[in-house]
């Protein structure tokens, strides 16, 4: 039998309930089981592959090229879940899918309705996201309870509880208690209102999770409990971390969440919750002194979840070899006016991915100041095809080289719509999306740090290396050191004569974990390391761990 754990939240948004799913999933895997992880999400775009990153922060990619929200990138940095298109459903997607049936005649002679048709039709997408051998099933609900477009699915885990035997089912609520500063009081009437909420829809929550700046006291936790009708014990805290968000998983152990989950799920409750290698990582990350800084030149470098994997890849790098990554964010745009005084005295340059103009002229210019300077590069996808366009510019001298996507007409169309894209015209889930396999060229940068010659990485792009220009890039000097076989289309470029300088059309940053750094990540930082013990000049990496 599979047990369900939903996972809701109050009093405001952002309060971190996607890392707090991904932390939950990740202890009862150190207890273990096998977990599935699942998001519903309640707009109404059929997924989030069509919204700004401004407007919803990283489009996480999946190996099945489902575009998702970005807490499933916290739920595979944390577990080893497997997660494909049945783990983020949308109120877009479901309403599609019911209309889509309502067309051919599945309801004939039926009124379509949000109670049963859309709610059985959420309750069939949280069953689709068990994995086959789950022990337990963790779905969480995007936005806050309260809300008007989250009604449906709150409704629908009400029902589905209603369903199945009392103990295959668990709410865990996620709230806020505001911190007064003038009066020096933490607050629980919003989490009390909040959970009101979900008490009228009837829904019972056996665990409050209560995200607060201060310590909950015993006093406050008793008084919370009696007001929203859940077990002393069971009202937890998750105080702001002043260190790593990778103290998560441990704070709510040490709280006692494993227990309680376990008790009120009927799972074995002997069972040990094994954080130790895990606590060993933050202990290590805890003693690194070195630091090395790498800017990241992108476009939307004003807002942290839009380039969040890259950020979360760099750490990880930076926890295997033992460094603190800093990061500088720069503005493409302010590069293009301020040039290289913006990089001064970074260890690094990467240049992230990105669609239109904006930005574009100064993540060119950032590449020509790194390549110039032997200044540690990595460029991923937008920043690799902006790499190779760069290289075309200043190296083979066509000043008009560029990208198709910024000018349809340019004569040099170094980088070029894919020509698999000839007859799309629809924008959503059209790309070049998810996994595909590369093929690495023996004795290159990128064969040495991924130690094989075959890989498979996940895309999401139209454009591409163009490769009527490939022999004149290659012979002055731009390797090609990865290809998708079947169409011989370059997916890597780095070069010779450069500590480190690699441009990749693919998004390596899906599939880095903390324990797990990804090799490219892993070589840019041990470069960058080296540069920085170097005093800031070029040096040579001591160790790639790749
Ligand atoms: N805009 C580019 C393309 O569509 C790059 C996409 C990206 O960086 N994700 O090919």
């Amino acid at each position: 039998m599979v047990k369900h754990i939903f996972v809701t939240g109050g009093v405001v948004s952002s309060l971190g309930k996607g890392l707090t799913s991904a932390a939950v999933g990740m202890i009862l895997e150190c207890r273990g089981l096998k977990v599935s992880m699942q998001k519903l999400d309640p707009y109404i775009n059929v997924d989030p592959g069509t919204m700004s990153p401004y407007q919803h922060g990283e489009v996480y990619v999946l190996e099945d090229g489902s575009e998702t929200d970005l807490d499933l990138g916290h739920y595979e940095r944390y577990t080893n879940a497997r997660l494909d298109r049945f783990s983020n459903y949308t109120t877009g997607k479901i309403y599609s899918e019911v209309i889509a049936r309502e067309r051919r005649g599945d309801y004939l002679g039926s009124t379509v309705q949000v109670i049963p048709h859309i709610t059985d039709a959420i309750k069939d997408a949280i069953r689709a996201g068990v994995a086959p051998g789950v022990d337990v099933a963790i779905t969480e609900i995007g936005g806050t309870v309260g809300d008007i477009e989250s009604l449906p699915f709150i409704e629908a885990i009400r029902q589905f509880a209603l369903e199945v035997a009392h103990d295959d089912v668990m709410f865990v609520h996620l709230t806020l208690l505001p911190y007064l500063r003038a009066s020096g009081e933490m607050k629980t009437k919003p989490t009390q209102q909040s959970v009101g909420k979900l008490r009228e829809i009837g829904i019972q929550p056996d665990v409050l999770i209560c995200r607060t700046e201060q310590p909950l006291t015993d006093e406050m936790a008793k008084k919370i409990s009696l007001f929203c009708n859940v077990r002393r014990e069971a009202v937890i805290e998750e105080r702001d971390v002043e260190f790593s968000i990778y103290e998560v998983p441990s704070m709510l152990v040490k709280a006692g969440l494993d227990k309680i989950i376990a008790r009120r799920l009927g799972l074995p409750a002997e069972a040990e919750t094994d954080l130790s290698r895990w606590n060993r990582m933050i202990d290590d990350m805890r003693r690194t002194t070195e630091t090395c800084e790498i800017a990241v030149v992108g476009k939307y470098t004003a807002l942290h979840d839009a380039y969040k994997s890259i950020y979360e890849a760099l750490a990880h790098a930076g926890i295997a070899n033992n460094t603190k990554v800093k990061i500088r964010k720069v503005k493409a745009e302010d590069y293009a006016i301020h040039g290289a005084a913006l990089i001064e005295g970074v260890d690094g340059v990467l240049v992230p991915g990105g669609f239109g103009e904006r930005g574009v002229d100064g993540k060119i210019m950032a590449i020509k100041d790194a390549r110039e300077s032997q200044l540690p590069f990595f460029g991923i996808c937008l920043g690799m095809q902006c790499a190779t366009i760069e290289f075309a510019r200043n190296v083979l001298h066509l000043p008009e080289a560029e990208t198709e996507e910024l000018d349809p007409a340019t004569p040099h169309p170094v980088i070029h719509l894919s020509p698999e894209q000839d007859n799309v015209h629809e924008k959503g889930g059209t790309m070049r999306l998810g996994g595909y396999d590369c093929a690495l060229a023996p004795g290159t940068l990128a064969h040495r740090l991924y130690g094989t010659t075959h890989i498979r990485e996940r895309h999401r792009h139209r454009f591409e290396y163009n490769n009527a220009y490939r022999a004149r890039l290659e012979a002055a000097g731009l390797v090609t050191s990865g290809v998708f076989p079947r169409r011989d289309l370059v997916e890597i470029v780095e070069l010779k004569n450069h500590p480190f300088f690699i441009g990749v059309q693919f998004h390596p940053e899906f599939k880095s974990k903390p324990l797990q750094p990804h090799p490219i990540f892993d070589g840019f930082v041990a470069a960058a390391l080296a540069h920085a013990r170097n005093g800031g000049r070029a040096g040579k990496p001591e160790r790639s761990r790749a």
